[in-house]
């Protein structure tokens, strides 16, 4: 899929409002990129199409892994289980040290390899035998519509979600993701 698709296809937001001079602004965080058409965000997966801003990776993941929970690190939220952990692509840091920087820093929408609704998470997480999600490998403030639907779609199945994020955020945003989490790591 080029990079164009991908935000032909993405997912519409609503974090966002219209500049005097034509740009959009995002206002998911405090970078608060500023777009043409066509133009990108730094975090690489929110971008303008058609005027508006779309998030490009909604359903899209980098992947699954079945980790304890103690490993997010959380030790005294639901100790002793496992936890679906699952991100996307792209992060609204750039870290020099980041040791998921093949997904967090990614330009290749390959990364992407796994097509996963909501649905399909919660699910998995269910039939592996997990009592939560953990959004993860890459922060969820960037993909902060996909998280919500997720995590909604968790608790209908009594799987909690997990926030791993650096707090990186404005605050609606942080309104918007954070009464759906059950729990969160904010580091770096
Ligand atoms: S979420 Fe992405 S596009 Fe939006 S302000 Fe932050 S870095 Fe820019």
């Amino acid at each position: 899929m080029d990079l164009d698709a991908t935000l032909e296809t993405g997912h519409p937001t609503v974090l966002w409002h219209r500049l005097a001079d034509g740009r959009v602004q995002c206002d998911v965080c405090p970078r608060e990129c500023r777009l043409h058409e066509g133009q990108r965000g730094f975090c690489f997966v929110r971008g303008r199409w058609r005027d508006a801003v779309v998030l490009a990776t909604y359903g899209r993941s980098s992947g699954f892994c079945v980790d304890p929970i103690e490993k997010k690190p959380l030790n005294h939220f639901l100790p002793g289980t496992p936890v679906l952990s699952f991100g996307t692509a792209g992060c609204n840091l750039g870290c020099r040290f980041c040791q998921n920087w093949d997904i967090s820093r990614s330009r290749a929408v390959d990364t992407l390899a796994d097509a996963a609704s909501p649905q399909d998470v919660a699910e998995a997480a269910v039939r592996l035998g997990c009592r939560s999600v953990a959004f993860t490998y890459n922060d969820p403030v960037v993909f902060l519509e996909y998280a919500v639907d997720v995590a909604i779609a968790c608790r209908e199945r009594g799987v909690r979600a997990v926030a791993v994020t650096a707090g990186y955020v404005n605050p609606a945003a942080r309104d918007a993701l954070v009464p759906h989490m059950d729990a969160a790591n904010v580091d770096l």
